[in-house]
């Protein structure tokens, strides 16, 4: 089975705006996945839409064989969404908005209070285990999504501008970080406008312009063209 599979995906925005034209897309299983576009070119709308947080138009989704109309429980517990703004409550300490992402997938509490050590001891933040989630740097608040997305082991990691704003040794040890959780096995599909992060990290590439894959191959290819 594919990790993600889209054919014609169409969505129009209320008021008319249409920011997906027609997308059809496909991921393997165990791949790392970039979509890459200019800002405004419907990145956010495509992972909107598979994570179910966007209705769509038209066209069909499905995630590990997971229809999105028709069995949405199953596949929204296939993915772990890294969102691009911090939606997460700023009073909470950083392991309570870990742990209670567990709530939403059923995940037994002594479990996820012993997930969310091993995930912020992945992620640098156990130190911080305590603090409100305010008080974190740009860079850990990142990471602290990466945490809570984690949570209920997806088989699918989606990441949107996943080192936006981040600075450059951080962008490192966070690209270090998904290249290591995607060789033990997650299907990775990440955001992005920097050519160079989807170089660095990823194998295949679609490449979206105004609603529209303009692109789908891999890196390799990809950069023998240029
Ligand atoms: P990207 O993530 O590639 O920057 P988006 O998916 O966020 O692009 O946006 C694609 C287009 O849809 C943009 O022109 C944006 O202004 C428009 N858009 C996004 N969200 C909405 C919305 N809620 N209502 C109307 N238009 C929107
Ligand atoms: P509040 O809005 O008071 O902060 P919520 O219970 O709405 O509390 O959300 C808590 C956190 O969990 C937020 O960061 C939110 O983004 C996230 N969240 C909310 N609903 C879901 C969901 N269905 N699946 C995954 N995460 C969710």
């Amino acid at each position: 089975t594919n990790a993600l599979e889209i054919k014609g995906l169409r969505k129009v925005y209320k008021g008319g705006f249409e920011a997906l034209k027609g997308i059809d897309l496909t991921v393997k299983e165990g791949d790392f996945y970039a979509l890459l576009g200019p800002n405004g070119a419907g990145k956010s709308t495509t992972i909107g839409v598979i994570s179910s947080l966007v209705n769509k138009t038209e066209g069909q989704v499905s995630v590990f064989g997971y229809d999105l109309d028709t069995q949405l429980a199953d596949l929204k517990r296939q993915i772990g969404l890294v969102p691009q703004e911090f939606n997460f409550n700023q009073f909470e300490t950083v392991r309570q908005i870990v742990v209670n992402q567990a709530g939403y997938y059923g995940v037994p509490r002594k479990l996820a209070h012993q997930r969310s050590e091993k995930y912020l001891k992945q992620l640098g933040l156990w130190d911080k285990r305590d603090q409100p989630a305010r008080a974190l740097s740009g860079g850990m608040k990142r990471r602290l999504m990466i945490a809570r997305a984690l949570l209920h082991e997806p088989k699918l990691l989606i990441l949107d501008e996943p080192t936006a704003g981040v600075d450059i040794e951080l962008r490192r040890s966070m690209w270090d970080y998904l290249t290591q959780i995607n060789k033990e096995g997650i299907t990775i599909i990440l955001t992005t406008h920097y050519l160079e992060e989807a170089e660095t990290l990823c194998r295949n590439i679609g490449i979206i312009d105004a609603g529209r894959i303009v692109e789908n191959t891999s890196i390799k290819k990809l950069l023998t063209q240029l």
